[in-house]
């Protein structure tokens, strides 16, 4: 067994990982930019479920509502109708009324 060798094992697998790091790094960074530029106009860079429209994020009585600029959908995360729907608090008990 010769360390030559292993040396050179141990300095390829550094480099792939190193690599793959900084791919991952830029990859990322990618991501943040789009991320960033979506909140600078005030729409995420979600996609709408149903159709390719675009989700705008607003609030509605401090919840978190997505509505897709084509279809008109709205979206809400987990746990979120709850909330809106909760007794007398506010516009969708309103409506449902
Ligand atoms: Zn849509």
């Amino acid at each position: 067994m010769s360390d030559i060798f292993d040396d050179r094992r141990k300095g390829l697998e550094e480099e792939y990982f190193h690599r793959q790091n900084k791919e991952a790094i830029e990859k990322l960074r990618a991501k943040m930019a789009v991320a960033e530029q979506a909140k600078a106009v005030g729409t995420s860079s979600m996609k709408c479920p149903r159709c390719d429209g675009s989700l705008t994020e607003s609030k509605v009585d401090g919840v978190t509502i997505y509505t897709c600029d084509k279809c008109g959908g709205i979206w809400l995360d987990s746990g979120e109708l709850e909330q809106l729907t909760k007794k007398g608090s506010g516009w969708f008990s309103r409506l449902i009324k």
